[in-house]
């Protein structure tokens, strides 16, 4: 029979539901490249959010964490946002604008990042977390943090990836890529959307190598910095500030 990947908190209740792996209110495009597993190895795959579901969480469970759900949908929601808010200002130079302050719940959108890398790696042939002792299931830690029981390790949790001279790279779509380590551990996951880069780390120890050591990396994750409790994106034309977008550590 399925099972729940928080079964391991003993209380799974409501029976196991099919979700969608991605939270599909999350994207206005319904589509998501992915690359890295067996089925997309060598090049990404563009596959539809209604079509990628999996019976990975019970009913209960499920809905105790569609807060996360609702956090992530508004973080994306202002990434858009601020990425389309920066290509119209781009384009007229001249014009006068007011400075606009966003602000996302950072602490949400980890967790949520993890738990979307779970459902993506459930009953996958890997160990999903150092420390899992099944393949295809996470580690007790990592369902612990997602539920707010336990806190990430060392230096584990979401890093914001950004290129120097911060230049915010438009490209319009999705993207998930796993870090899988000597193709049996599950170390990490990759998202990029709307040209922001976000990176959710569960190696031992938090990484120490850059992505240009890892194969298979893609040019847009080449020659970037990694920053940890990212604090803001502030995004300038010229010398004048267009906006920011805070990222709320709670
Ligand atoms: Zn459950």
């Amino acid at each position: 029979m399925e099972k729940c990947w928080a079964n391991i908190l003993g209380n799974c209740d409501g029976g196991i539901s099919r979700e969608h792996i991605v939270s599909k209110s999350l994207f206005t495009g319904t589509e998501i490249d992915v690359k890295g597993f067996a089925w997309c190895k060598e090049e990404s795959k563009r596959i539809g959010i209604e079509g990628i579901t999996k019976k990975c969480l019970c009913r209960k469970h499920n809905s105790e964490l569609a807060h996360l759900d609702a956090a992530a949908g508004h973080a994306f929601n202002v990434l858009r946002q601020q990425t389309k808010l920066y290509n119209e200002r781009a384009k007229v130079p001249d014009k006068k604008f007011k400075k606009i302050t966003f602000s996302i719940n950072a602490t949400s959108l980890e967790k949520w990042l993890l738990k979307t890398l779970l459902n993506f790696t459930y009953n996958s042939e890997y160990f999903i977390g150092y420390e899992s002792n099944e393949t295809g299931r996470p580690s007790e830690h990592l369902v612990k943090v997602i539920f707010g029981i336990e806190s990430f390790r060392d230096n584990n949790g979401m890093y914001v990836a950004y290129k120097e001279g911060g230049v915010i790279n438009s490209c319009d779509t999705v993207q998930f890529a796993p870090i899988i380590k000597d193709n049996k551990y599950i170390y990490g996951g990759k998202f990029s959307f709307r040209g922001i880069l976000l990176f959710i780390d569960i190696t031992p120890g938090g990484m120490n190598v850059p992505f240009e050591d890892i194969p298979g990396t893609t040019e847009e994750w080449r020659n970037i910095y990694m920053s940890k409790k990212f604090k803001q994106i502030k995004a300038r034309h010229g010398k004048k500030i267009s906006h920011v977008v805070n990222f709320k550590w709670v």
